[in-house]
C-alpha cells in the first residue's frame, strides 16, 4: 500500500460572472505555499443552478465554498446554520462543510475589520461611513459588534443608510445615524475613521466620492473598500492630509485568511497572498 495521498481537500467559489475574480490564484499561491494538498475551483454558476451546486460540493464532500454575485442571500435557504454577524448582515459569502452540515458566514466585514485591528481597536471610536450597499452593512454589522461608540452611515439613497443605522441601533449598543449624501461630504468634528465603502474608484485611479477632503485631519484613520487600483485617490489625497490609510487589498487577503480558517483550521500567509494580487492588478493594467 501506498502511503501517497492523491485526494485533495476542495474549496472553491460559486458566482457568475467568474472569469475575472482572482481569489483563486490567492488562495492556491498560499496553499502551494503551506505545501497543502488542497484546491480552490471557481465556478460559474448561474442563478438556476445554485441549489445543484451546492448539493454537489456536499456530495462531493468539498471542506466549503465561497460564493459571490448572485448568491449570496439565495445561498441562505441551503444552510443548516448561520454565525452571528452572517445572520445580522442577511448575506453569506463564506460557507463551511462539516459531517454534510452547511454553515453560512460572511467574511466581508471580518476581513475589513482584521485590516482595521492591525492599526487600531475600534471599540469607543466615532466612524463615518460612506455608502450603504452590500460591502458597508457587511462592515457596519462588524463595527458595531467590536463596540465602536457612533456611526454615521452616508448614501445617496438615504433610506439603505437608515436601514443600516437601525441594524445598529437595534443590535449593539452602538448609536447610529443616516444623512444623504449631498454635495461633498463635510467629515464631522471628533471622526476617529472614515470608509469608503461605495464601489467609486474600482478600477478608475481618477474616481474619488465626493467629500470635502480639507475636513479630513491629521492622525484620522481613512479606509478604502476598493482593492484595484488598492491606491486609490481618496486614500491619496487623505494620505496627503496626514491621515493613516488602510487599503481594500488588505481587506481582500484577510477575508481569504479568515475563509481557510474557517474551512481548514489553518492560517496561512497573507504576505504570499497580497504579493499575488499586487501582481495580477499590475499586470492587469488597471
Ligand atoms: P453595492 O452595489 O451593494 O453598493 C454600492 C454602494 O456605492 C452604494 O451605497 C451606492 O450608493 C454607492 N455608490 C456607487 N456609486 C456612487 C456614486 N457615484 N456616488 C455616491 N455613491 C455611490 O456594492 P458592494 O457594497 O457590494 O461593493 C462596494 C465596493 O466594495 C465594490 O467596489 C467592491 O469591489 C468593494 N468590495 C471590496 C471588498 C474587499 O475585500 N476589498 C469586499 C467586498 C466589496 P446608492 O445606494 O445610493 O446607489
Amino acid at each position: 500500500m501506498s502511503d501517497q495521498n492523491f485526494r485533495s481537500i476542495l474549496t472553491g467559489s460559486f458566482s457568475t460572472p467568474c472569469a475575472d475574480n482572482p481569489t483563486v490564484a490567492m488562495i492556491e499561491a498560499a496553499y502551494i505555499h503551506e505545501g497543502l494538498n488542497a484546491r480552490y475551483i471557481n465556478c460559474d454558476v448561474k442563478a438556476d443552478n445554485l441549489a445543484a451546486a451546492v448539493k454537489g460540493a456536499k456530495a462531493m464532500e468539498w471542506v466549503g465554498f465561497n460564493c459571490s454575485l448572485p448568491h449570496k442571500v439565495a445561498v441562505l435557504e441551503h444552510l443548516d446554520a448561520l454565525d452571528e454577524s452572517a445572520k445580522l448582515i442577511g448575506a453569506v459569502n463564506c460557507v463551511a462543510i462539516k459531517d454534510g452540515r452547511l454553515t453560512g458566514h460572511n467574511t466581508d466585514g471580518k476581513g475589513f475589520l482584521a485590516s482595521l485591528r492591525e492599526i487600531t481597536d475600534p471599540a469607543e471610536k466615532r466612524v463615518l461611513l460612506l455608502g450603504a450597499g452590500g460591502a458597508a452593512r457587511a462592515i457596519a454589522v462588524e463595527l458595531a459588534l467590536a463596540g465602536v461608540a457612533h456611526l454615521t452611515v452616508v448614501n445617496r439613497d438615504v433610506k439603505k443608510a437608515e436601514t443600516i443605522a437601525a441594524l445598529v441601533r437595534d443590535n449593539s449598543s452602538a448609536d447610529a445615524e443616516a444623512k444623504p449624501w449631498q454635495g461633498d461630504v463635510s467629515v464631522p468634528e471628533g471622526t476617529d475613521i472614515v470608509i469608503n465603502a461605495t464601489s467609486i474608484g474600482l478600477g478608475d485611479p481618477e474616481a474619488i466620492p465626493p467629500v470635502d477632503i480639507k475636513s479630513l485631519t491629521k492622525g484620522q484613520i481613512v479606509a478604502d473598500v476598493i482593492p484595484n487600483p488598492p491606491q486609490t485617490r481618496f486614500l491619496q489625497e487623505a494620505h496627503a492630509q496626514g491621515c493613516t490609510t488602510l487599503d481594500g487589498l488588505g481587506m481582500l487577503v484577510n477575508q481569504g485568511l479568515i475563509g481557510v480558517e474557517i474551512w481548514l483550521g489553518k492560517t496561512l500567509d497573507g504576505d504570499v497572498m497580497a504579493q499575488t494580487l499586487e501582481e495580477i492588478f499590475e499586470s492587469s493594467g488597471d
